[in-house]
């Protein structure tokens, strides 16, 4: 159960004080406090955890400070959609609005290799007025051997020359907690340049201790990927344990799952999960087609397959894209081969336009239907 507080309730005032001994006394249950702290006001939610079963919603409004009560289910406390739960869908980050119901582009390198490179790309996005981007510097790899990011090295000129470029945002996968520890040192000598999104990869999905180290950070949003070979549920539950944490600025990633039922591509594109994810939680939902088909196969039609699934995500709303973009892909250190080139940029762009506007019309449509069944009947 959740008590929402009335705006700016003050924790040193007399009132939130007797509220904390009435729930202190109350056996079998304890109590988590978080601040929302918004631009205009904070909102204060006090979690009831245990024995909540008995609990009037009646008798927990009457309480001091208590605006309204949300009785969750046991899932997805923090981020699930429980009933009468309006809180909100989204978040704000160095500017940018991250929610379910609007879209952002991080089109940018999978692994960050050198400045040159690194530099036209931002610039593209600059021109086009874009604030965000993928760049990966800690990169997971499957052969040990392979090209490992350039980690820590590259994080000062990166922050800079997004700094340069206005870009807010940079989506930038961590696998351990020394990695967030040095891209806070990187913007903190840089002068905070630009924002980072840390992403958590399909590998790490339940990498629980990670999980609970970012949880508790509070500068930084997530972008949590899907875990690759388990259920969704599973990695619900993932994000689940950023929020259980502190930390509920969190986006969903999808990213395919790893069965060769999805052959041809690398990954079997799950994006049919974008609205279910809307559904079950107040996560924006991000889909990322390059790591799901990995490939610049093309259709008869003249359509890149990665071309083809963004569109199917955006057109059952998906919130943002995370796409590989090299300026020769034939020389990037990962995954070159699934890079779209940055003469196809404006034609990815209004490919999107297309798939949203297309979304936005379904929108529109179905409430014209529920309309019309509401004066019906
Ligand atoms: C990536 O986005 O660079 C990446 C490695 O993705 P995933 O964790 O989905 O494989
Ligand atoms: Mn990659």
């Amino acid at each position: 159960m959740i008590l929402i507080l009335q705006a700016d309730t003050d924790k040193n005032g007399g009132d939130f004080r007797q509220l904390m001994d009435h729930l202190s006394n109350m056996k079998n249950i304890k109590t988590r406090i978080h601040d929302e702290v918004g631009a205009q006001q904070t909102l204060t939610e006090v979690y009831l955890v245990g024995d909540t079963a008995t609990l009037q919603i009646e008798d927990m409004e009457n309480l001091p400070c208590v605006e309204r009560v949300v009785r969750v289910s046991e899932e997805y406390r923090v981020l699930g959609r429980h009933q009468d739960d309006n809180r909100p869908t989204h978040f704000e980050y160095n500017g940018v609005r991250f929610g379910q119901d609007n879209l952002n582009i991080f089109a940018g390198l999978c692994a960050v290799d050198n400045p040159q490179h690194v530099e036209m790309m931002m610039q593209a996005l600059q021109e086009r007025g874009l604030p965000c981007t993928r760049m990966g510097a800690y990169k997971p790899r499957t052969n040990p051997y392979s090209f490992q990011g350039h980690g820590k090295s590259c994080l000062t000129w990166v922050f800079e020359l997004a700094g340069k470029f206005d870009i807010k945002v940079i989506a930038m996968e961590v696998t351990h907690d020394s990695h967030v520890r040095e891209i806070h040192e990187a913007l903190e000598v840089t002068g905070h340049p630009t924002g980072v999104l840390l992403q958590v990869g399909t590998r790490n999905t339940q990498n629980f201790e990670l999980l609970k180290v970012i949880g508790r950070e509070p500068d930084f949003p997530v972008l949590l990927k899907r875990g690759f070979g388990i259920t969704l549920e599973e990695s619900l539950n993932a994000a689940e344990y950023l929020a259980s944490e502190g930390n509920r600025r969190v986006v969903f990633g999808l990213r395919g799952m790893k069965t060769n039922m999805g052959d041809p591509h690398r990954n079997f594109v799950d994006f049919s999960h974008v609205p279910v994810v809307k559904r079950l939680t107040r996560m924006p939902v991000c889909i990322d087609p390059s790591h799901s088909v990995g490939s610049r196969d093309e259709t008869p039609c003249g359509i890149l397959d990665v071309f083809h699934v963004t569109a199917q995500g955006v057109i059952a709303g998906a919130n943002m894209i995370l796409v590989d973009f090299h300026p020769v892909p034939g020389k990037a250190l990962v995954d070159g081969p699934q890079a779209l080139r940055m003469d196809e940029l404006d034609y990815f762009l209004e490919d999107v336009r297309i798939a949203r506007e297309a979304y936005e019309q379904r929108v529109a449509l179905a409430a014209a239907h529920r309309k019309q069944q509401a004066s019906a009947a």
